[in-house]
């Protein structure tokens, strides 16, 4: 029997293979699916300390933005 997870978002229970978790600063959020995260995470942002967040969102960017170049120019190399 395996264990089942409560969504902190909407309450609905899911088995622990289901659904998207999360680990904030080392606290455990478990959510039954991508829409209940999405909602979670779009209403912790408006929480986060703006200086905080655009610095986070700079970064984030960046990475994705460099993981993309990586992609591109790996697929430049194929053809
Ligand atoms: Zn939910």
């Amino acid at each position: 029997m395996s264990e089942r997870l409560e969504c902190i978002v909407c309450g609905r229970k899911f088995y622990r293979a289901q659904g998207v978790r999360l680990n904030a600063a080392g606290i455990e959020l478990a959510f039954h699916s991508k829409a209940c995260a999405l909602k979670f995470v779009r209403s912790l942002l408006e929480h986060v300390e703006p200086g905080a967040l655009r610095r986070g969102v700079s970064e984030t960017l960046a990475e994705f933005r460099e993981a993309r170049k990586k992609l591109e120019e790996l697929r430049a190399k194929t053809i």
